[in-house]
């Protein structure tokens, strides 16, 4: 059995190593190290994939968020719905621009923003909606998207952890995840579910206008002549080797995200009926691509702590993602939240630990985990 790691991108790339070189190699004769045919062509598979009109690579997935915001013409000061409980690149963007994060707490079953409790938090400031697919799982976009017309509001959705998961409409029809919206972001940070081999992000919209004005806020505010700035932008760019790396890798994404359901699957199974452990639960509206698999510890933080300490001790590798919510985190005390105010967010960063989860989770490695997993847990939650 191979070492069990969190995140396996080693054996993942071994597998298709020929791929991988030749397209690498083949970037690196080119002498297009920046922009060229490599990002081109990943720009192209990635539209046909997400059946998407424009795609727009970036150099991060942070960078993809602050883009997409200042793609929207807000002011200082209009406010951002997000969810408290996500990663923290989400709402630090929102913070860096000069708008206000106005979080909204979660769903305790998909650890989604509770759309049901957006609109108490609308105000004549608010201009966004920025829903988080969290550890792969699709928000419930459409009662989102409906309050976001109701009120005028731009949708941008953060679909860093969920590339290739769909979201249901009630109607039957479904649509990628990050193509819902006005604005999609993604990253392609190693760790993810299409991860480069260095950093990586891209935007993603139907609308041309958006899309151009993406692409110029990439480009240092540049869109027809090179020296003639007509915003003010950034530079963030894919290279083309990442590009081509994540050509290879793109193909076989589908077939990632099953490993991961499959994995999903079996863990969901060696761990129900377990006191006091609820496994990850998988909403109607959407498939969960399960970029982590991660389990609530109903005995709260005490025990959760315990646990990763145990797990650690054996060298069983887990996370906890995330320990504390964004409106504790000291960076956003100057948005004046406390203690109390988000509870289930609250409970969750108290509750949660995610288990190793990749394409090459081995079935032999899962029981191991499991096994070792309960050896920790019971003892622990019976005492
Ligand atoms: C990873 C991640 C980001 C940031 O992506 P980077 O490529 O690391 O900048 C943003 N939001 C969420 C939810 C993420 O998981």
């Amino acid at each position: 059995m191979n070492p069990i790691q969190m995140v396996d991108t080693v054996t993942q790339y071994r597998k298709i190593k020929a791929e991988i070189d030749s397209a690498v190699m083949q970037v690196i004769e080119s002498g297009q190290y920046i922009g060229g045919n490599a990002v081109q062509t990943f720009r192209q598979d990635l539209e046909k994939f997400l059946n998407v009109p424009y795609v727009i690579p970036c150099a991060n997935g942070t960078d993809a968020l602050q883009v997409a915001l200042m793609s929207l013409g807000l002011k200082p000061g209009d406010e951002v719905i997000t969810p408290a409980f996500t990663y923290f690149a989400t709402a630090e963007v929102v913070a860096l621009l000069n708008l206000t994060p106005v979080f909204v707490d979660v769903d305790p079953q998909t650890f989604n923003i509770d759309v049901d409790q957006i609109a108490a938090k609308i105000t004549p400031k608010t201009k966004v909606i920025l829903p988080v697919h969290l550890f792969g799982q699709p928000a419930d976009m459409a009662p989102l998207l409906a309050l976001a017309k109701e009120n005028g509001l731009f949708v941008v959705e953060d679909a860093a952890q969920a590339i290739g998961s769909e979201y249901v409409f009630p109607d039957g029809t479904s649509q990628k995840v990050g193509t819902i919206g006005d604005i999609g972001t993604t990253s392609f940070y190693p760790s993810k579910n299409l991860g480069a081999f260095g950093d990586g992000g891209a935007l993603f919209t139907r609308d041309e206008e958006f899309a151009a004005r993406i692409t110029r806020i990439c480009n240092h505010g540049v869109s027809k002549n090179r020296y003639l700035h007509e915003v003010i932008g950034v530079n963030s760019r894919l290279d083309g080797v990442q590009a081509a790396i994540l050509s290879a890798k793109l193909r076989h994404l589908t077939e990632y995200n099953s490993a991961r359901q499959a994995a999903a699957d079996q863990y969901d199974q060696l761990l129900s009926g377990i006191s006091g452990l609820i496994t990850p639960y998988r909403a109607p509206y959407g498939n969960h691509v399960f970029h982590q698999y991660t389990l609530r510890l109903t005995a709260g933080r005490e025990v959760r702590d315990a646990v990763k300490s145990g797990l650690d001790a054996l060298k069983i590798p887990s996370m906890i993602y995330y320990p504390v919510p964004l409106h504790l985190q000291e960076a956003y005390a100057p948005y004046g939240y406390s203690a109390g105010d988000f509870p289930v967010s609250e409970q969750l960063s108290a509750e949660v630990i995610s288990l190793p989860m990749h394409s090459e989770l081995t079935s032999d490695q899962i029981e191991y985990i499991v096994q070792h997993f309960l050896a920790v847990y019971q003892p622990i939650y019976s005492s």
